[in-house]
C-alpha cells in the first residue's frame, strides 16, 4: 500500500521552551556557576568565570546606557572574534539594545549599507583586522559614533560603566520582554543584497538552548568556537548554547586558523569542537594533525553547508568526536531547524542532517502547488515554531515572500523526508541542475567524488550547454601529493556506479572554492567563472581547428 503520510514532522520535547530573556537567562547560570569558567579568549589570554564575565557584561551594558543608548537602539558590533564581542552581546541584551552583527569581511560599501538599513545608533568595532582597515572604512563612510575596542573609547566605556549605579541597570531590565527584537543578522546571501534577519530574545535563546541540551552540554563542557561570532553558529549556538547550560566558550583564535584550533582544544581540553566543513577539512588535512592530543574532545558541530559523509567519520574516527551533531539551519530560523541526535546510529549521523528540532515543525511541500509531498519526494523544507525570526528589518515585502500567513518559513533549500522525519538536504532551489530534462541534485554527485581517495574537496554545478540546457561541471580540490584528475579518469571513476547522465562532463581542479566567511560556497560566482572558462576553452578549440 502507498505510504500515506506525508513529509511532515513536528519535535516533541520533555523539555519547555524557557520564557525569559537572554539577561535573566545569563544571571541563572551565574547563580548556579559563578566559579566556573565562563570565557577563554585564547589570543590574548585572557580568561572570565561566571561571576567575573557577569560583572564585565554589566559594565559594558552600564556604560552603555550612560552613551545614552536606550531600548531598541541598534547598536552594531564589527569585529573578529574576540572577548570584547561576546561581552558586547550580553551587554546589548541586558540593555534591551539591538545588536547588529557586522560580517567581519565587509568592506565600506557594505558597511554603509547596514549602518543605513539598520539605522545604527552606535558601533563597537575592532581597529584593523588582517587587511581591513575598519577604521578607514568607518571614518570613510562618516559614521561618527564608534568605541574602538583596544582603545580609549573602549575603556572609557568601561570605567563609565563601572562609576554607573547599577540600579539603572535593574530597572532597566524590568522594561524587557523576551519578545523583544535583540538581535539583526544580516544574512550573508550568496546573492542579492544583505537583508536584516530581526531575531527576538526568545528566538535565539531558545534555539541555543535547545542545541546544547541535544548535544548534552553540562558545566563540564568546554566548548571551541572557530566560527565566526557574527554569524548564529557563534552566537547563538556556540554562545547562547553554552552559557545557558555553565559550559565554557573558548575562543581560539579571532579568524579561522587550523592549527592554531586544534592547539586550543589541546591545551583548554576542550570537549567539544564547531565548524564548517570546509574548517574541519583543513583540521584533518594538517600536516601536524597527528600531532595534536584532541582526547579532550566528545563531541561537536558541523553545519551550515552540507556535511560530507567522508568528512564525518573522520571526524568521528580521527578526531575522538564520537558524539559530533550536524545542524541544519538558517539565519530567519534561529538559525537550528534540525539536528541529528546523540543517540542516532552513525548512518543516520553522518548522512542526514536528522529530523525536527524540539518545539518545532518540518514539512516539504511541492514548490510550486505548496502541497506536502509524500516521503521520499524532493521539495522545498518549510519550518516553523518559536525559532522564526520576527522578520525582516524594515523590509515587510521580503518578510512576506518568506514567511508565509500561516508563519511557515520558506527556506529555498532542497529536500527529502522519510517515514521517521529523518531529513536529507539534496541542495537548494536555485542549484538545482537541469540536464536534458533530468532533475540532478550537485549533492548526490558531491558525495559520490568525496569517496576518490584522491579527492579532497569537490563541488558540483550547473553551466550553461545549448544541446542540454545544462551539463554538469565539478570543480575539484586535490588531496596534498596527488596529481590532478583528468575528465578521462573521472569518467573512469564513476563509470557503471553513477547514472551516465549524472557523470560530470567537465572537470576542473583548483586550490580553493569561492566562498564566504561563513564557508558558504558561492556557486553563482562558480558558474560566472566557469562560463568564462568554458569560453576561452571553446576559443582554444576553434583556433587549433
Ligand atoms: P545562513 O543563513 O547563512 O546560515 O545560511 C543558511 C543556509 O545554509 C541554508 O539555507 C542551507 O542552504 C545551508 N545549510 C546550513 N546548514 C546546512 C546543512 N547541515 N546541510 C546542508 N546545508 C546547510
Amino acid at each position: 500500500m502507498r505510504d500515506l503520510l506525508l513529509s511532515y514532522s513536528s519535535g516533541t520535547s520533555d523539555v519547555p521552551l524557557l520564557g525569559e530573556t537572554i539577561g535573566e537567562n545569563l544571571e541563572r547560570t551565574v547563580a548556579r556557576f559563578g566559579d566556573r569558567e565562563a570565557l577563554v579568549d585564547v589570543a590574548t589570554g585572557r580568561r572570565w568565570t561566571y561571576a567575573e564575565f557577569d560583572a564585565a557584561v554589566n559594565e559594558v551594558a552600564l556604560g552603555l546606557m550612560a552613551r545614552g543608548v536606550a531600548k531598541g537602539d541598534r547598536v552594531g558590533i564589527w569585529a573578529p572574534n574576540c572577548a570584547e564581542w561576546v561581552l558586547v552581546q550580553y551587554a546589548t541584551a541586558k540593555i534591551g539594545a539591538i545588536l547588529v552583527n557586522v560580517n567581519p569581511a565587509y568592506r565600506s560599501h557594505e558597511l554603509a549599507y547596514v549602518v543605513r538599513q539598520s539605522g545604527m545608533r552606535l558601533l563597537v568595532s575592532a581597529v584593523a583586522y588582517r587587511s581591513s582597515d575598519y577604521r578607514a572604512m568607518i571614518t570613510e563612510i562618516g559614521f561618527a559614533d564608534v568605541v574602538y575596542i583596544g582603545e580609549r573609547g573602549w575603556d572609557d566605556l568601561v570605567e563609565s560603566g563601572r562609576r554607573s549605579d547599577p540600579g539603572v541597570l535593574r530597572e532597566r531590565a524590568a522594561t524587557l520582554t523576551f519578545d523583544d527584537p535583540i538581535n539583526i543578522q544580516y544574512t550573508s546571501g550568496t546573492t542579492g543584497f544583505p537583508k536584516g534577519a530581526t531575531l527576538s530574545h526568545h528566538n535565539i535563546l531558545n534555539n541555543g538552548y535547545f542545541v546544547g541540551e541535544l548535544v548534552g552540554y553540562t558545566e563540564a563542557d568546554r566548548v571551541c568556537l572557530p566560527v565566526p561570532l557574527y554569524h548564529c553558529f557563534g552566537m547563538v549556538m556556540g554562545n547562547l548554547g553554552i552559557t545557558s547550560h555553565g559550559s565554557c566558550i573558548v575562543l581560539p583564535a579571532p579568524g579561522f586558523d587550523p592549527e592554531l584550533t586544534l592547539r586550543a582544544v589541546e591545551q583548554e581540553r576542550c570537549t567539544s569542537l564547531y565548524g564548517v566543513p570546509t574548517m574541519f577539512i583543513a583540521e584533518l588535512g594538517h600536516p601536524n594533525f597527528a600531532a595534536f592530543d584532541l582526547s579532550s574532545l566528545r563531541t561537536g558541530i558541523m553545519a551550515g553547508s552540507p556535511c560530507p559523509v567522508e568528512v564525518m567519520k573522520r571526524v568521528v574516527a580521527e578526531m575522538n568526536m564520537s558524539e559530533v551533531a550536524i545542524c541544519y539551519g538558517m539565519t530567519e530560523t534561529s538559525p537550528v531547524s534540525t539536528m541529528t541526535r546523540r543517540d542516532d546510529g552513525l548512518a543516520r549521523r553522518t548522512e542526514t542532517v536528522g529530523r525536527a528540532m524540539p518545539h518545532i515543525e518540518v514539512k516539504v511541500v511541492d514548490p510550486v502547488s505548496g502541497l506536502t509531498l509524500p516521503h521520499g519526494e524532493p521539495g522545498e523544507l518549510c519550518t516553523r515554531g518559536y525559532s522564526v525570526m520576527l522578520g525582516y528589518w524594515e523590509q515587510p515585502e521580503a518578510t512576506a515572500e518568506a514567511i508565509d500567513t500561516a508563519r511557515w518559513m520558506h527556506t529555498g533549500d532542497l529536500a527529502i523526508m522519510d517515514a521517521e522525519g529523518y531529513v536529507n538536504i539534496v541542495g537548494r532551489i536555485k542549484d538545482m541542475v537541469i540536464r536534458g530534462g533530468e532533475n540532478i541534485y550537485p549533492r548526490e554527485i558531491e558525495e559520490f567524488l568525496y569517496t576518490h581517495p584522491d579527492i579532497a574537496d569537490v563541488q558540483v554545478i550547473g553551466v550553461p550547454d545549448e544541446k542540454y540546457g545544462e551539463e554538469l561541471m565539478a570543480w575539484i580540490v586535490m588531496r596534498p601529493g596527488t596529481d590532478p584528475l583528468t575528465s578521462a579518469q573521472v569518467k573512469d571513476f564513476c563509470g557503471g556506479r553513477l547514472t551516465h547522465y549524472k557523470i560530470p562532463r567537465y572537470i576542473h581542479v583548483v586550490d580553493a572554492f569561492p566562498m564566504t566567511v561563513t564557508g558558504k560556497i558561492r556557486k553563482v560566482e562558480m558558474r560566472e567563472r566557469a562560463v568564462e572558462i568554458l569560453d576561452l576553452h571553446d576559443a582554444a578549440r576553434v583556433r587549433n581547428a
